[in-house]
């Protein structure tokens, strides 16, 4: 018998690449289940990955899918949903893959309010390529490339698309499936550019080098250190130290970019129509 999830899958490309205890799956699961939930046209959804472990993801999903290039995940998906703006066009990446070598995109895409879902798969780790620091590696983590502690500070992604002019912003965890669910929902619902921080555990090469030595201390960290929205609100900076927020942290409807677009289009084609 068929798992209920199983039509969203390429079930003949499995078993998946990714490690024992990766939080990709999980990530990969809420996506899709939200998908299901809120009955998307599979026929009209794309989903875009640029390259890492979190970008594979497509590759088992049953739906037109894109593997892009390194960082460039959003400029492919920008070009789909310029072209036709009726589809649902998702991006998944990681941390590395959008903030480091795409990060140019994304701040772009957060200010043009182009109507994209984009995930980031955030586990703090370049870990396809053997877990070197990436811009979102906490101050004082360890990395391959950091053998005696991150030196450098990281991005709050969040706070970086938000300062892009972001309009819609949420965070959640591996740890809070369902959580994540909904939140996914809420920004496949929003018209315009809808930015998901979903944290992620590598195991392999995060938290096998930071204190973290099983999927399940990584799992629990988020759970002890993540705070609603709400409550994250009301508490003090002392109290905010170590902690972060997750739910919807902006959400601030505006115009979304290829209905102006066509607007502009519409308009410039009555007056060449007028000329003619
Ligand atoms: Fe997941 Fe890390 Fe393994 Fe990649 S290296 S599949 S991110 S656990
Ligand atoms: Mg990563």
């Amino acid at each position: 018998m068929a798992l209920p999830l199983e039509k969203y899958l390429r079930v003949g490309k499995l078993p998946h690449i990714w490690c024992p205890g990766c939080g990709h799956g999980i990530i990969t699961q809420a996506i899709i289940r939200a998908i299901d939930e809120l009955g998307l046209d599979t026929q009209k959804t794309v989903v875009v990955s640029g390259i890492g472990c979190s970008s594979r993801a497509p590759g088992y999903m049953n739906f037109d899918t894109l593997h892009t290039t390194h960082g460039r995940a959003i400029a492919f998906a920008t070009g789909i949903k310029m072209a036709n703006p009726e589809l649902k066009v998702i991006v998944i990446t990681g941390d590395g893959d959008a903030a480091a070598i795409g990060g140019n995109h994304l701040i772009h895409a957060a200010r043009r309010n182009i109507g994209l879902t984009v995930i980031c798969f955030n586990n703090n780790i370049y870990g396809m390529t053997s877990g070197q620091y990436s811009p979102l590696t906490p101050t004082g983590s360890y990395a391959s490339t950091a053998p005696y502690g991150m030196v450098e500070r990281p991005f709050d992604l969040c706070e970086l698309v938000k300062g892009a002019g972001g309009t819609f912003v949420a965070r959640s965890t591996a740890y809070h499936a369902r959580h994540l669910t909904n939140v996914i929902k809420d920004a496949l619902k929003y018209d315009g550019f809808a930015f998901v921080d979903a944290l992620s555990q590598c195991p392999t090469y995060f938290g096998r080098r930071n204190r973290l030595r099983t999927p399940m201390d990584m799992l629990n960290w988020m759970r002890d250190h993540a705070v609603s929205a709400s409550s994250w609100e009301k508490m003090s900076p002392e109290e905010r130290e170590g902690k972060f927020p997750i739910g919807v942290l902006v959400n601030q409807p505006s115009r979304e970019l290829t209905k102006v677009y066509g607007e502009i289009l519409a308009q410039a084609r009555k007056e060449a129509g007028a000329n003619a």
